[in-house]
């Protein structure tokens, strides 16, 4: 996988495996390999000592003597112990396998229980140090006497001889185990994780000690771009990285780990100031959702292994948090919709209707602000039915034109419009208006059967926001249903006004003869169904014409309003109280059957008669009442005409036996005398006329 064959060769896991060793602990350890007089480093690590990592002077002299004292080992065949510039203990002991390469491992960086000052002073001269510094620095580092390094590297020597290939592998798988039993321990707790933060916080305590890597980056990718993260050695929270990055990080896609050139390594990870790096992708199939970096490091095949390992569970929960996301994003965004449409759907007037619409648009992108414009009947004016966030009187007398202004442009064309900046976008560029807090609006055209019926403007985004193509996206649909309901509930007033118009008599609200006409075919066709009788009920006022002329039409009309009330309120639920003409009233009373019919009758007649009317002393009976015919299905009629005339006989037969009372129909006494229901109380006949 990697393509360096050094990291492949053993003496590297030896090194590993003296790493693990408790009594080598405090030194720093790398090998070197002497190939045709020539001494080379293997391995990982740009600095020898932590000494040098602080940027001090030593760095190439430090070099030399650490050269002198392999060759001297190597040559010798014996480990030894020595100083190094800046009176650093070290030792180095050479290991010879079978391969004829001659190694040597160095350990060192530990400093003498004493702090030489003078030297310390020297060396800041000679390399124009600061010596306080310098001496902080070597304060640090851990101690030791001559004999303990000494006996370091004698124990070292041993351990070498002692490593026989089976020793050497079962170490190592030891090794490996314990590691791969950290990285599924790591593994199982990154499930656990609930946000990307605590992924990156997670790793940063386990990987940097799994890896033994000085620094480590995480990047993870999401819509804004790609996050990097601290994981060793570097600050928990880098910055976001652009989504070129990836390109030059890997520009044969996200199969293989990458070893970064210096160039890509000084535009993608400037602050890691380091001379090297490899980047495992955190991929899944052909998508890169991250990557984890290893500044200078090699990573052999064994730890390439397990890096890709714990790469691929950061991958399955990065899209797994994706996954959760869109999800509660996708169910509020669903529940916030389903509260727009029910809200809408709720409103009962058509001013309802509109402030409905605007009102839970807005709240669904967060606008503070906006308005709902439609076209007039002329086709050429936007009128402002409803506002939010601003006076409506003001807001109405900007109305707009059709093709001028913004909303007249989305009227016109039928294009909802997105800006973002209402000065700098070209399709408007103008100045914006001081009453609106932020500089982008969304206008979006409001559609029935294909016509543009009127404009939604929304203004003001909550949180100073932009507006955003997702919220132009939502708005559409929330549109489109709002113009469904639009067209319902302008549909549903209208078709309620002319049911009105046509079955509502306008002086006294009751129904009026279309209506009952149609009723008692209704009526006729039940009482047929489920044989059962029901009775018709004229009532007509007495001397109405002498009352009229009395005291005038509009006195008559107040009379006939009271006459439809009383009637109403002395009515059951189910009877149908109608007007049919003049001052002649129809009832029907379902289910009542001729024999009931008079009594019910005379209750109405007598609730007229008690009622009392203004100037009903000049009438003929002293008082205004009504006279009743009656006639009941099937009996009298079995259909509508023949019905009304069998009322019509008996109320006239009310009429000749003296006005104020009710008569019902009879065929045996039609047309001599009908049945006479008497009057609760005789009336007093004043004048009687015919
Ligand atoms: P009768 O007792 O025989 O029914 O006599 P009448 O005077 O009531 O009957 P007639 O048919 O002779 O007169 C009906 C009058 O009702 C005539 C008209 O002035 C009056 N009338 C009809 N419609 C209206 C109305 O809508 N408003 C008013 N104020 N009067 C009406
Ligand atoms: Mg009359």
């Amino acid at each position: 996988m990697f393509p360096d064959e050094t990291t492949n060769i053993k003496p590297l896991e030896i090194l590993e495996l003296l790493r693990g060793y408790p009594f080598l602990e405090d030194y720093f350890l790398a090998l070197f390999h002497e190939k045709d007089g020539i001494v080379t480093r293997l391995g990982s690590g740009v600095h020898l000592c932590s000494l040098l990592a602080g940027e001090l002077p030593c760095s190439d002299k430090c070099l030399i003597s650490f050269e002198k004292a392999i060759r001297l080992a190597v040559e010798k065949g014996k480990p030894m112990a020595f100083n190094c510039r800046a009176g650093l203990m070290n030792f180095a002991v050479p290991y010879q396998p079978r391969d004829g390469i001659r190694y040597c491992f160095v350990g060192g960086g530990v400093r003498n229980h004493k702090l030489d000052v003078f030297m310390a002073e020297e060396m800041a001269k000679s390399g124009q140090a600061d010596a306080f510094r310098l001496l902080d620095r070597l304060e640090e580092l851990p101690a030791a006497t001559v004999q303990e390094v000494k006996d370091a590297a004698g124990k070292v020597s041993k351990l070498l001889s002692a490593l026989d290939q089976d020793s050497l592998q079962s170490r190592l798988l030891e090794k490996t185990m314990e590691r791969l039993q950290s990285i599924s321990g790591i593994a199982s707790q990154l499930d656990g994780t609930a946000s990307v933060t605590e992924l990156a916080a997670l790793l940063s305590e386990t990987l940097g000690v799994v890896f033994d890597r000085s620094k480590i980056a995480l990047g993870l990718r999401d819509s804004q771009g790609c996050r990097v993260f601290g994981i060793a050695g570097l600050p928990a929270t880098l910055r976001t990285m652009a989504d070129s990055c990836f390109e030059l990080m890997f520009p044969r896609g996200g199969g293989a780990p990458a070893r970064l050139t210096a160039k890509t390594l000084a535009d993608c990870f400037p602050e890691a100031g380091a001379e090297r790096a490899v980047c495992v992708p955190v991929a899944s199939g052909e998508e890169i959702a991250g990557f984890l970096a290893f500044f200078d490091a090699d990573i052999d095949r064994r730890d390439a292994l397990l890096v890709s390992m714990v790469a691929e569970r950061i991958a399955s929960r990065i899209i797994q948090f994706r996954k959760d996301e869109a999800r509660k994003r996708e169910s509020s965004l669903a529940g916030r919709f389903m509260a727009v449409l029910s809200a809408i759907s709720a409103a009962e007037s058509k001013r309802e209707v509109y402030q409905s619409i605007l009102e839970t648009a807005a709240d669904l992108i967060r606008a503070s602000s906006g308005s709902l414009m439609l076209v007039d009947e002329s086709g050429r004016n936007l009128r402002i039915e409803s506002v939010k966030g601003m006076n409506l009187q003001l807001a109405r007398s900007m109305s707009a034109r059709v093709g001028r202004g913004i909303a007249g442009k989305v009227a016109e064309t039928g294009e909802p419009l997105l800006v973002t900046d209402i000065e700098k976008d070209s399709r408007v560029r103008i100045a914006n208006r001081t009453r609106f807090r932020t500089k982008s609006f969304l206008s979006i055209p409001l559609r029935v059967k294909g016509n543009v019926i009127g404009v939604l403007n929304l203004s003001d985004k909550g949180d100073g926001t932009v507006f955003t193509a997702e919220d132009l996206e939502l708005l559409t649909e929330v549109a489109r249903y709002a113009c469904v309901v639009l067209e319902r509930t302008e549909f549903s007033e209208k078709a309620a006004q002319l049911e009105d118009m046509t079955v509502t008599d306008p002086l006294t609200g009751l129904y009026n003869r279309r209506y009952l006409e149609l009723r008692l075919e209704e009526e006729i066709s039940r009482g047929v169904r489920h044989q059962q009788s029901f009775t018709l009920m004229l009532v007509d006022l007495d001397n109405f014409k002498v009352y009229n002329d009395l005291c005038g039409h509009a006195a008559g009309d107040v009379v006939l309003k009271k006459t439809a009330r009383l009637l109403k309120n002395s009515a059951r639920q189910m009877d149908v109280v109608t007007r049919i003409g003049g001052e002649r009233f129809c009832i029907i009373l379902p289910a009542t059957p001729g024999k009931d019919s008079l009594s019910v009758a005379e209750r109405f007649r007598f609730e007229v008669e008690r009622a009392g009317f203004t100037h009903e002393e000049n009438l003929p009976l002293g008082r205004l009442t009504v006279s009743i015919g009656l006639a009941s299905f099937p009996g009298n009629g079995n259909e509508v005409n023949a019905l009304m005339n069998s009322a019509e006989i008996a109320l006239q037969r009310a009429k000749i036996g003296g006005r104020n009372r009710a008569v019902h129909f009879e065929a045996s006494l039609s047309p001599p005398s009908p049945a006479v229901a008497a009057p609760a109380k005789i009336p007093k006949l004043v004048k009687a006329t015919a």
